[in-house]
């Protein structure tokens, strides 16, 4: 298959950028939290507060029992995007990056100059040995080589902190065994869950399946996809902008009200985001409308890093209710409808780093409440916004999730997206 791909994950990496700027951090552990609060949890750990257990998730009170001594940072976004775009800069004067996955993640094509091992190898020593010397020596990275981004990416995780790992054709699968399933981007517990039930419950039996059984377990080209990709073929990601989930429903006569009609709403929602999570895949943007019997119908879009959780979906429904024009709200809804749009197969969803551990405690959330609701009958689990509640929190746009090189501010309530390639 060749060395396509090029890796650059960079080691905890809001904890090495507060290390850098002070000096009297350095070697001690350091946690990341995103306000300080004891009642929060860490977003990152330096390696010295790893090594104790503190993880990503870690709340701040267990972190402080793991690690006496643990020093709690408030984080500082623009300090962190500021080194990412001097560390983009210094990467891309050694080799071209094809895409910037995540503020300490980079992709980059080896094809074009680098393919020989032996340059691949040197140009990532080039890449450690700028970073080192003229943005700083603790910004450390994990590098990986291989045939595509699916292999790259586990390479950066084989070896931490400072790692540089080659995965050349021989090498696959057998370095990739003693992995866990989750390990692979693409494989959330959800899907850990689907294949297990379906007798895979090693990446060993993972290669062992077929393209057909893979296809199936996902449920369409993804499986697929991931057969390939588990093999160092390169597959595009496509995005499929076409595809959408949705429900209406026609309003019965005890709801034709503001409160009735928000609460249809949210079970409509709630059972997309279901079917969103059973055909694996996220969602980008939501439409919300209603159509009334003595007004022009209403509809609003908004956009979103995509997700496939409820409770952020639950926010950005309520936000844009919130913005109909005040004459509909004395107006009688006839029908509602949800349909949320942008959808982005699992395979290419990057968790958002200032919601990993969020996200993942969320799945578990959804997986649990998805498998309730197929156990017991739909809607014999669902979570409060179905009553309409107006006080959900705003949802969060994460303002740093891909911090685009001619972004000069940030501006929390941009709309942007991780992964659109094309906006
Ligand atoms: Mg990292």
């Amino acid at each position: 298959m060749g060395l396509r791909t090029l890796a650059v994950d960079f080691n905890s990496f809001f904890a090495s950028c507060e290390m850098q700027e002070r000096p009297e951090l350095r070697g001690k552990p350091v946690g990341i939290v995103p306000v300080m609060a004891e009642t929060t949890s860490c977003i990152a750990a330096s390696y010295a507060a790893k090594a104790r257990g503190v993880k990503v998730g870690t709340g701040v009170r267990e972190a402080r029992a793991l690690c006496p001594g643990i020093v709690i940072v408030a984080q500082r976004p623009a300090l962190y995007i500021g080194y990412h775009r001097r560390l983009v800069a210094e990467i891309e004067s050694c080799i071209h990056i094809t895409k910037v996955k995540s503020v300490d993640e980079v992709e980059c094509d080896l094809t074009a100059t680098f393919a020989p091992r032996e340059k691949a190898v040197a140009v990532a020593r080039q890449i450690k040995e700028r970073v080192a010397r003229r943005v700083g020596a603790c910004l450390t990275s994990s590098i990986g080589i291989a045939p595509n981004w699916l292999l790259a990416k586990l390479a950066t995780d084989m070896q931490k902190p400072d790692g540089l790992v080659v995965l050349d054709d021989e090498d696959i699968p057998q370095k990739l065994l003693g992995l866990e399933m989750t390990d692979i981007c693409g494989i959330g517990p959800g899907m850990d869950t689907r294949l297990r039930a379906h007798g895979i419950d090693s990446v060993a039996k993972l290669y062992g399946a077929t393209r057909a059984e893979l296809r199936g377990i996902w449920g369409g080209v993804n499986g697929e996809r991931m057969h390939g990709m588990l093999r160092g073929e390169d597959i595009p990601l496509t995005q499929q902008e076409h595809q959408t989930v949705g429900h209406s429903h026609v309003l019965p006569p005890g709801l034709k009200s503001e409160a009735g009609s928000l609460g249809v709403l949210h079970r409509l929602l709630q059972k997309a985001a279901m079917r969103l999570r059973s055909i694996g895949h996220y969602a980008g943007g939501l439409v919300v409308n209603a159509d009334y019997r003595d007004a022009p119908s209403w509809g609003e879009e908004i956009r979103f890093n995509e997700t496939q959780d409820t409770l952020t979906l639950t926010g950005a429904l309520n936000q844009l209710w919130a913005k109909r024009p005040p004459g509909l709200r004395r107006r009688k809804p006839m029908q509602v409808g949800v349909v949320l749009n942008r959808l982005l197969a699992m395979n290419g969803h990057t968790p958002d780093l200032f919601a990993k551990e969020q996200e993942t405690a969320r799945e578990r959330l959804h997986h649990a409440v998805d498998t309730l609701n197929q156990t017991f009958g739909n809607g014999s689990v669902f979570y409060g916004g179905a009553f309409g509640a107006k006080d959900n929190a705003p949802m969060r746009i994460a303002f740093t999730r891909i911090p685009t090189p001619e972004l000069e501010e940030i501006d929390p309530g941009r709309e942007r997206r991780l992964r659109g390639g094309k906006s």
